[in-house]
C-alpha cells in the first residue's frame, strides 16, 4: 500500500502517519523528521534546510525531492510506505510520478487530514518536542508524565521554532498557496479522500482505515 497524507501543519498527518506505519507495517517517511535529523546531526542538507524551516519556508524542491526518489528505492519500501509531508508542491507530486512510472508503480490513496486554520493555530501551540530524542508531546492531548520533561530520555521538552505561533502562521499561507494545489492534482487522479482531522486521532484513523479497506477489497 502505498499513501500519501496531505494537510495542513499541524492537522495530525504524523500522527496517522505513525499508526499507518505501525498497523501496515510500512515504513513512515517525514521529509520534515528527516530534516530534523540533519539539522540535529549538523549535516550540509541539515544547514541548508534549517535556514527555510526556521521561518516558516518550504525548503528547495530539489533539496526534497532527490532525498525522497532515493529513500523509496530502499528495500522497505517494497510492500508500501507512508509519504507524511511529502509531497508539498506540484513539482514534487510531478517528480514522484516520474520516479514511480520508471518502476510501474503507482500511489493508492491520497487521503487529505482536513483541520480549519484556527484548529490548527491551537493545536500547535501546545505542542512540545524533545531536542534530544525527538519524541513529541501536546501540554493538553499527549502531556509528557512529569511537566516540561521528556518521558523517554529526561531532557527538558522545548516549543520547536516551527511550531512558534508566528511560524505557524507563515506555514499556514505557504500550505495554502503551494501545497493545496495538490488536493486537485490527486482529486482529478480519482485518488484523493478526505477524513476530518479535527477529531479524536484514534477516530479519525478508524476513518483511514476503512477508506484503505474499500480500495484493497
Ligand atoms: P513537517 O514536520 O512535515 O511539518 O515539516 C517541517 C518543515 O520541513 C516544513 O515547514 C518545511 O520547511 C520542511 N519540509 C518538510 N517537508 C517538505 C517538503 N516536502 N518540501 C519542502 N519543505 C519541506
Amino acid at each position: 500500500m502505498r499513501i500519501i497524507l496531505l494537510g495542513a501543519p499541524g492537522a495530525g498527518k504524523g500522527t496517522q502517519a505513525k499508526k499507518l506505519s505501525l498497523k501496515y507495517n510500512i515504513p513512515h517517511i517525514s521529509t520534515g523528521d528527516i530534516f530534523r535529523a540533519n539539522i540535529k546531526n549538523g549535516t550540509e542538507l541539515g544547514i541548508k534546510a534549517k535556514e527555510y524551516m526556521d521561518k516558516g519556508l518550504l525548503v528547495p524542491d530539489e533539496l526534497v525531492v532527490e532525498l525522497v526518489t532515493v529513500r523509496l528505492t530502499q528495500e522497505d519500501c517494497k510492500r508500501g510506505y507512508v509519504l507524511d509531508g511529502f509531497p508539498r508542491t506540484i513539482p514534487q507530486a510531478q517528480a514522484l510520478d516520474i520516479a514511480l512510472d520508471r518502476t510501474g508503480e503507482r500511489i493508492d490513496c491520497a487521503i487529505e487530514v482536513d483541520a480549519s486554520d484556527m484548529a490548527i493555530i491551537k493545536r500547535m501551540s501546545g505542542r512540545r518536542a524533545c531536542p534530544v530524542c525527538g519524541a513529541t508531546y501536546h501540554i493538553v492531548s499527549i502531556p509528557p508524565r512529569k511537566e516540561g520533561i521528556c518521558d523517554n530520555c529526561g531532557a527538558e521538552l522545548i516549543l520547536r521554532d516551527d511550531d512558534k505561533p508566528e511560524t505557524v502562521q507563515k506555514r499556514l499561507e505557504v500550505y495554502h498557496e503551494q501545497t493545496q494545489p495538490l488536493l486537485s492534482y490527486y482529486k482529478d487522479k480519482g485518488i484523493l479522500k478526505t477524513v476530518d482531522g479535527v477529531k479524536d486521532a484514534d477516530e479519525t484513523f478508524k476513518d483511514i482505515v476503512a477508506i484503505l479497506g474499500a480500495i484493497s477489497a
